[in-house]
């Protein structure tokens, strides 16, 4: 708590006075009495309190969660992530609002609560982001195992306004159809933005295999900076659906080809070479306990990217899971290339972008690790 760090597990619990509703505010004091703060609590959850403030007075709640909105949304500037109509405008604890994700397509909002503090919050934050945002749309995307874990009952559904099925979402030169209300999270990765661009300026003339495609992201940017070959797998049929979809609306009907498949299966058994790999599979970690069956499914797929990689071809390598930090990354990524007999360069790193702020105080906020390599051509 000293140390600013969010989240009370329960063990460190030692008791509870009073009785409070799941999600209401707690005040958190030391063995000897002193007050560390003010947090949402959560008796169903082993994050049983989620620190908002680390002062001594008591918290209006509503004020301190509105001034949170608004200073979230005033760090989001038109510079932050360059053009594009998709931006992360509030990233729970990277943002000091734990529980609470807010994404923004265009003139429309969806909103992901996690946390029995952010469900019980839901009219201030209502309230407060259709006054700070002036947003026409709001949608709430249930996750139903963050509700699950903390004992509320998911909601999907409207805030205010109306949302079509499909929004259009520009980034750069690529524009891409999100499915607010049916796609994946909130209906795209907006965390990848960055190493989109990349892809896009490293395509030109290469045969790129994009594997874990979704709804085409990687893909739509490969085509567009001028591949040669695109190869997009997934096993989603409605995520490949849109992938089609994209790839036609982005005028590149020509040149990818989508493919249903299991891809660590479509990884291992196809011959073709590639010049430039895309390998940005689910979260394989969720829990802790899952760490060394998902480094092995990391090294299985990536062995066999690295497999089907031409001389000096790019690959580049992400993981979306917190349990599985950049070290640990690395490691399987070394594994990979020597069971796979290839070596290669660490050219460079990748993250959420600037639109997803994760505070120094909260390390666990940083999930998403990703690599640029260069094979090498020498074997
Ligand atoms: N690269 C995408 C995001 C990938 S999310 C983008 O930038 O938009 C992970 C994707 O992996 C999901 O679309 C999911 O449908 C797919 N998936 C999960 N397990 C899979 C498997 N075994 N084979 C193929 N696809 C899988």
């Amino acid at each position: 708590m000293r140390r600013r760090h969010p989240w009370v597990l329960s063990g460190a619990v030692d008791r509870v006075e009073g009785t409070s509703e799941p999600g209401a505010l707690a005040r958190v004091s030391s063995s000897d009495g002193e007050s560390l703060g003010f947090g949402h609590w959560s008796p169903a959850s082993s994050l049983r309190v989620r620190m908002l403030s680390f002062g001594k007075e008591p918290l209006e709640e509503a004020a301190f969660i509105d001034a949170a909105i608004g200073r979230a949304i005033g760090r989001r500037t038109p510079d932050l992530c360059g053009e594009t109509d998709g931006v992360r405008l509030i990233n729970a604890e990277g943002d000091g609002l734990p529980g609470l994700v807010v994404d923004r397509y265009g003139d429309a909002l969806v909103v992901r609560l996690t946390t029995a503090g952010m469900d019980r919050a839901r009219p201030w934050l209502v309230d407060a982001l259709r006054e700070r945002t002036g947003a026409s749309a709001a949608l709430e995307r249930a996750d139903a195992s963050a509700a699950r874990r903390e004992g509320f009952a998911p909601r999907d559904g409207l805030w205010w306004g109306e949302v079509a099925e499909r929004v259009v979402l520009r980034e750069r030169s690529r524009e891409y159809l999100v499915d607010l209300v049916s796609g994946q999270k909130t209906g795209f990765y907006l965390d990848q933005r960055a190493a989109r661009d990349r892809v896009q300026a490293l395509a030109e003339g290469r045969r790129v295999l994009d594997l874990f495609c979704y709804s085409g992201g990687f893909s739509v940017a490969a085509a567009r900076g001028g591949a040669a070959k695109v190869v997009a797998v997934d096993r989603s049929e409605p995520a490949l659906r849109l992938a089609r979809e994209n790839i036609e609306r982005n005028g590149l009907g020509s040149v990818p080809s989508v493919f249903q498949a299991d891809a660590f299966e479509f990884a291992r058994s196809c011959e073709d070479p590639f010049d430039l790999i895309v390998i940005d599979p689910p979260p394989l970690a969720r829990h802790k306990r899952d760490v060394s069956k998902a480094t092995r499914a990391y090294k299985d797929v990536f062995m066999s990217a690295f497999r089907r990689a031409s001389s000096d071809a790019y690959v580049l390598c992400f993981g979306c899971s917190h349990h599985v930090g950049p070290d640990l990354f690395r490691k399987v990524v070394f594994g990979a290339s020597l069971d796979a007999g290839r070596r290669l360069q660490v050219l460079e790193e990748f993250g959420a972008g600037p639109d997803h702020p994760v505070s120094i105080d909260h390390p666990e906020g940083r999930y998403l690790t990703g690599l640029l390599l260069r094979m090498e051509s020498g074997g």
